[in-house]
């Protein structure tokens, strides 16, 4: 316990959380006076949730490319002038949390290259297991590489083939991948979009008037005011060209395993990921959690936002009232506030507040979707107490997290996930709750039905990539 109080006092609310993967997009038409930046803008602040740390975006009009990217939100990177400069009839964008390469803007995407196909431009989700490998076969080879990202490993594979059409060295080029990648490429005149074999990050398409787009996320359509075609399989290319859309596969081997954490967590709820919603599924998951919930409670309260759904299915089983017993400021970045112990508190609470009077003398049950460090719930459920909760039950919507990510995003290395080394009756002591209760792995997979391709790697350690052994850094042994 003496180290968990450790990993307590030493973090910070705002900056010891993992991050979001990120997330892609890109747009086609043959109108020449179609605004395509102005629309990836839009698809990009509607995926603003998947990284705020950089946002970028390239369009071509056919023929040149311009780009804008900056560190920083999407709506403080772009503004009306730099939108109306970038004139072109496709485009493709970024909103980017680093999961692999330091944050400095070198890094922020797409990326661009010049190489014997022309101009390429490229933005990824995802993260390569095999990226320092062929980084260094690469350099052994002539590559001079201007940033730490995977992607730029992508453009490098691609400009090796140049005797092939675009779309054969990208293909070719993906033979060579490990690991997870959601990909928008742009030529000067072809849109590509490829999903990995595996299908970890979600990637979809759909069409706005004559334009088709290409999205991390549904969401993304309806709120541009466009429709959801359908999402792109696992090891699926599409190409969009002047000739229309084309398909293309990379493997005949395919066995998906998409991210369960993007219904967990990551995804934004109005989005559908392989058929399921992730707002209903999110809510299975609070009913199956209510199921193994055996106690009495007054209400059900959400950490916002991504608790919510959750909660909501667990008032719906259990007959336990749901109610809104913290409000989140909506306008909160990060905080400056720094790590003394009195400022901490502070920066909990202007980002998080309970509503005293849903709380006060009740027995609350609180439910957030994950525990990672555990430093979030202990000051929660300090919050919740301050405000007059007589007895605070925690409830997970998801497994003990015990794993790191490798495929795309920042976990913790492994032992600072509090799971991984910590029984949950340990777990609950350090953040103080009354009872502390986590959904079973088959409670999860009953809520995600009919999806069980998934990836729940993270839950128990049964990777579907290989791990090459040199970056195995992340286990408990060998830190
Ligand atoms: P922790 O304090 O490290 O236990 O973080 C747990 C909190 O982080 C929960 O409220 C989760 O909703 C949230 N969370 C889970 N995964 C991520 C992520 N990848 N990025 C940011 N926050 C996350």
């Amino acid at each position: 316990m003496e180290q968990l109080d450790l990993v307590r006092e030493n973090l910070i609310f705002e900056e010891d959380k993992q991050e979001e993967a990120c997330g892609v997009f890109g747009i086609y038409s043959n109108d020449s006076e179609f605004e395509a930046a102005a629309l990836t803008y839009l698809g990009l602040y509607a995926l603003q949730h998947r990284g705020q740390e950089s946002a970028g975006i390239v369009v071509s009009d056919g023929q040149h490319f311009l780009v804008h990217k900056n560190m920083g939100l999407v709506s403080n990177v772009f503004n009306r002038d730099i939108i109306d400069g970038l004139k072109g009839r496709m485009a493709i964008g970024h909103v980017r949390y680093s999961t692999t390469g330091s944050s400095f803007l070198a890094n922020a995407q797409p990326l661009m290259a010049r190489c014997s196909k022309g101009t390429l431009a490229v933005a990824h989700n995802g993260n390569l297991v095999n990226a320092e490998e062929l980084r260094k076969k690469l350099e052994d080879s002539g590559s001079v590489f201007q940033s730490t990202t995977d992607t730029e490993v992508i453009i490098n594979l691609i400009a090796r083939h140049s005797q092939e059409t675009l779309c054969n060295a990208f293909l070719k080029a993906a033979e060579d991948l490990q690991g997870s990648y959601s990909l928008v490429l742009m030529s000067k005149d072809t849109l590509i979009g490829l999903r990995d074999p595996f299908g970890v990050r979600p990637l979809c398409l759909g069409k706005l008037a004559d334009a088709y787009v290409i999205s991390s996320e549904s969401c993304v359509f309806s709120s541009m005011g466009g429709h959801f075609i359908r999402d792109i399989n696992p090891g699926e290319m599409i190409v969009i060209d002047k000739d229309g859309i084309k398909s293309y596969y990379l493997t005949e081997k395919r066995t998906q395993a998409t991210c369960v954490f993007e219904y967990i967590y990551f995804a934004r709820p109005d989005s559908n990921i392989d058929g399921l919603n992730v707002h209903l599924s999110r809510k299975a998951m609070g009913r199956e959690l209510a199921k193994q919930f055996n106690r009495e409670a007054d209400v059900v309260i959400a950490v916002p936002d991504t608790g919510r759904s959750a909660a909501m299915g667990f008032a719906e089983a259990s007959g336990i009232p749901y109610d809104i017993g913290l409000i989140k400021n909506p306008y909160m970045g990060r905080t400056f506030i720094q790590p003394h112990q009195k400022m901490r508190d502070i920066g909990v609470r202007i980002k998080l507040n309970p509503v005293e009077g849903v709380l006060k003398d009740k027995r609350v049950v609180i439910i957030d979707d994950s525990i990672v460090r555990g430093t979030t719930s202990g000051k929660i459920i300090h919050l919740l107490r301050e405000a007059g909760a007589k007895e605070v039950h925690m409830c997970i919507s998801a497994p003990p997290i015990t794993y790191p990510c490798y495929y795309g995003i920042d976990t913790s290395v492994r032992k600072e996930l509090i799971a991984s080394a910590h029984k949950v009756e340990d777990i609950r002591t350090f953040i103080e709750a009354d009872s502390l209760t986590y959904l079973t792995l088959e409670g999860l997979y009953r809520a995600v039905q009919p999806n069980k391709d998934l990836c729940v790697a993270c839950f128990n350690g049964d990777f579907p990539i290989p791990i090459p052994k040199e970056n195995h850094k992340y286990s408990l042994e060998e830190e």
